[in-house]
């Protein structure tokens, strides 16, 4: 059944032209919108008042991590890490190593919910589940479904666990990009050796794909580049053909040379930017400079919140970076164009925010970036479309029940936290 919003003033998510109408909302992954002068009086539709109310397309995430969901709160690691490669090892390394399925469809649950609450209808996720390989992209795109929400997933394949571990995310990747639309992850450069890099770039051309891969989110990463196959990351990385996808999203990259700025500058993959993450490693702070316009936004698994993120992109980074208001929501937006351009399904015009934003100064069209900045937060988020159906009602989710969901994402939390210990 399609939707009708009416009586409402839509934002237009490019030009950000606001005008006063009424929307019909069609189902589906090929369905979309269409704007009505006169409210129809035929009964087919679902109607939903959105007087006084602001409409606008949903938001996505371009870089996320289902498998961190249940670290909130949890016990400090064996070593407190001094750096960032003891954050990976004592804190990551040790929880992605200890999930299993029931964990992971925890997990799962709780981040396409966060995801829905806070308007965003399509996620990008990188995930790593190296002693449960097997299945762990389906158990996530199930809940992802479950829930309503659109997805991108890629297994993280990584040599960290041994040669045999590695071997297992290949083949669960060429499994699931048999049946669904996907990525090839990989860790990063410091944990992927020739062979496996080969393999992950050979399987991303069979399939069509690209590589979903983090860079130079540290310095260690290039350190260990340069020791190793003296050359830098992204060097590495273009020689086995990595950036020769447009499908291709290359995490952080916070420490390139300008050389390697150029090189991706020149090629077609994407980049994407995790403000909070980079803050809360220490690992530096991001700048576009030389590279192309393809920067999207990301949370890296820290929350689902991606106004959150905008407001971090530009609040950290107008002092190191050239991000203005202007800057800070084309990124924001920019997934989208990712997602179009390649052709990606689930996030179509027919996924969209109602928004409940009650304000003291004047809102509009050319002073829209002002209020994205520093008045639209999530809380004003009332209604969410997803696909053409209503996944968030009155701030509340609909497709599924939220407090039975909490309550065993509580149980598995413990039973992770004991097996870490
Ligand atoms: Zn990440």
């Amino acid at each position: 059944m399609s939707i009708l919003l009416t009586n409402t003033t839509y934002i237009q998510p490019e030009t950000l032209e606001f005008s006063k109408t009424n929307i019909l909302v069609s189902e589906g992954l090929e369905g979309g919108i269409e704007f009505l002068n006169q409210i129809p009086t035929d009964q087919k539709h679902t109607v939903v008042d959105c007087s006084g109310k602001y409409v606008t397309k949903s938001f996505a995430n371009g870089h996320h991590h289902v498998y961190s969901a249940l670290a909130r709160g949890m016990g400090a690691p064996k070593k407190n890490p001094e750096n960032f490669e003891e954050i990976l090892q004592y804190i990551w390394w040790t929880l992605d190593k200890a999930l299993d399925t029931d964990m992971m469809r925890a997990s799962a649950l709780v981040t396409a919910m966060a995801c829905a609450k806070n308007g965003v209808t399509f996620a990008i996720d990188h995930h790593a589940s190296p002693f449960a390989v097997k299945g762990s992209l389906e158990t996530i795109a199930q809940a992802f479904d479950e829930v309503g929400l659109g997805h991108l997933l890629c297994y993280e394949i990584s040599d960290r666990d041994g040669l045999d571990i590695a071997r297992k995310g290949l083949e669960e990747t060429a499994d699931y990009l048999s049946n669904r639309q996907g990525l090839v992850g990989l860790h990063a450069s410091f944990t992927v050796g020739d062979e496996t890099l080969n393999q992950a770039v050979q399987l991303a051309r069979e399939t069509d794909s690209g590589i979903h891969i983090h860079v130079a989110e540290d310095l260690s990463d290039e350190a260990h580049c340069l020791e190793t196959y003296h050359s830098r990351v992204v060097e590495r990385l273009a020689k086995a053909g990595v950036p020769d996808f447009p499908k291709t999203i290359l995490g952080h990259c916070l420490h390139l040379d300008n050389s390697e700025r150029k090189l991706l500058a020149n090629s077609p993959a994407w980049v994407v930017q995790n403000m909070e993450s980079n803050l809360n490693n220490s690992v530096g702070l991001f700048s576009s400079r030389g590279l192309s316009e393809r920067i999207m936004l990301g949370t890296d698994g820290m929350h689902s919140d991606m106004l959150r993120s905008a407001k971090a992109a530009f609040f950290a980074g107008h002092q190191s970076d050239a991000i203005d208001y202007s800057e800070t929501y084309r990124r924001f937006r920019n997934v989208h164009n990712y997602l179009k351009s390649n052709n990606f399904k689930g996030d179509g015009d027919n996924n969209l925010v109602v928004l409940d934003y009650d304000t003291p100064t004047p809102f509009n069209s050319s002073n829209f970036l002002g209020h994205f900045l520093f008045g639209l937060e999530s809380k004003h988020v009332q209604h969410v479309i997803a696909k053409g159906k209503i996944i968030v009602e009155n701030g509340n989710l609909i497709t599924v029940d939220e407090d039975r969901i909490l309550k065993e994402a509580r149980v598995q939390a413990e039973r992770l936290w004991q097996k870490m210990s």
